[in-house]
């Protein structure tokens, strides 16, 4: 039954998250986007300001389960809010997803592993400086689509565990593109554990981000999501618990890397939503201001077909989510075709047509004087975020 009302709960949920988008979020997102050096993004007051306003609100536990805190809300709820973050503020909630993913995972993968919990999981949610943020790392500088590849055993994770009595001796890089890889106070990290399974032979071990050995690389300068941090992360003989290992190696792996990126795909296609909306929105309003050859220029009609591209790929990529994180809800953790067919479609329309609004604006789109540019700028990442889609689309493809 397709319904698409929304409960009393949504609905206020997501004029939390509008509030705080236009409020809090977007002047910051701005303001941070024009910071020249991306190491100094980080060292910002306002960036951890508003971090910490995102953690109080509960942005960062939404899909945690109530019993670890967590705000327990379904896929699609997650995933309207997701839409709104991503509308005003894109960089930050790329930093908010991979962090709930992790705590998640631990969550999940090691319940009763109390240590863990009571360490990470419990703090993590009643968190409000946003400086408990965590990221995952699995790409290398040599293993990027790599990663899921599980039919060639000579690719595996070049990050090591090896075992030393009750303890896991950790070596190795994780790449320049790990999220919140510079600022993470906690990292889950697939080493490879047994190199004669390929990827099959990595486990998920949790590292502290204040272990010895742990080292960060500075932030990379990129074209958008500037207030996502993506930073190198070094690995030198850092010693852990045995018991930090939350998922061993063995032929489980790729069903555990399929449900990452199943789940994980959804809240990156929301975020596309998110910025198509604000593309959209700020060039229908500048198309019925602008006046060209007497009138507006929305009365041009190759204006207005442009214009009505877009709402037709936001309603089109959101209905698509929707029913992927419907699949996710209700056999978790969902159907991993939709999720990758749904990530692919939204991200391909947000770069498109972000780059379209950028048009309508003509001189004005180019211009900082308007945030055109930078949605489109933003977008470009997305495609890539979690599997690029062109591998994503073979994996998919395959399942047919
Ligand atoms: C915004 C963002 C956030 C990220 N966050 C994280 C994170 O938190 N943790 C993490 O571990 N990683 C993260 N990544 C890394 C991301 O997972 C990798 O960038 C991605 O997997 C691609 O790897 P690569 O960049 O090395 O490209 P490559 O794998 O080198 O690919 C280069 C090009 O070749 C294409 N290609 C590769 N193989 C094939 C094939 N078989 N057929 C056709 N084309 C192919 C790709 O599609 C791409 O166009 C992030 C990346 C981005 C952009």
């Amino acid at each position: 039954m397709v319904d698409f009302d929304q409960t009393d709960i949504q609905r206020q949920i997501i004029q939390t998250a509008q509030d705080f988008g236009n409020e809090v979020l977007r002047p910051a997102e701005i303001e941070l986007d024009q910071v020249a050096d991306p190491e100094e993004v980080f060292q910002q007051n306002l960036f951890w300001d508003v971090l910490g306003q995102a953690f109080g609100l509960g942005f960062h536990k939404m899909g945690l389960a109530e019993e670890f805190g967590g705000l327990g809300l379904d896929p699609s709820t997650t995933g309207m809010i997701w839409e709104e973050l991503g509308r005003c503020g894109a960089g930050f909630a790329a930093s908010l997803l991979p962090g709930a993913a992790v705590q998640q995972l631990i969550a999940l993968l090691a319940p009763q592993n109390k240590e863990l919990v009571d360490r990470y999981v419990l703090p993590y949610a009643q968190d409000t400086t946003g400086r408990k943020i965590s990221a995952w790392g699995s790409s290398e500088p040599n293993v990027g689509s790599d990663g899921s590849n599980y039919y060639d055993t000579n690719i595996r994770h070049h990050t090591s565990a090896v075992k030393k009595g009750d303890r896991y001796v950790i070596n190795g890089t994780k790449s320049n593109f790990i999220s919140n890889g510079g600022i993470a106070d906690v990292y889950l990290v697939f080493a490879c554990v047994d190199p004669s399974q390929g990827l099959r032979g990595s486990g998920a071990f949790v590292i502290p981000g204040d272990a010895k050995g742990v080292a960060r690389e500075k932030a990379i300068d990129k074209i958008g999501l500037r207030t996502l941090n993506q930073a190198a992360v070094f690995f030198d003989d850092v010693e852990i618990p045995e018991h930090y290992m939350i998922f061993p190696p063995g032929e489980d792996y790729p069903m555990l890397h399929n449900a990452i990126i199943t789940v994980g795909n959804l809240g990156v296609g929301y975020l596309a939503v998110g910025l198509m909306r604000a593309a959209y929105e700020e060039a229908l309003a500048y198309s019925k201001e602008r006046v060209q050859w007497g009138k507006p220029i929305f009365e041009h009609q190759m204006i207005t077909k442009k214009l009505f591209d877009v709402f037709m790929a936001i309603e089109s990529a959101r209905a698509f989510l929707w029913k992927a994180s419907w699949l996710c809800k209700t056999s978790f953790p969902g159907d991993l075709k939709m999720s990758l067919a749904a990530k692919i479609y939204a991200t391909e329309q947000a770069v498109r047509h972000t780059a379209e609004m950028v048009q309508v604006l003509g001189g004005y789109g180019i211009s900082k004087e308007y945030p055109l540019e930078k949605y489109a700028r933003d977008a470009n990442l997305l495609p890539i975020m979690d599997g690029t889609n062109q591998t994503l689309l073979i994996k998919a493809a395959a399942m047919l």
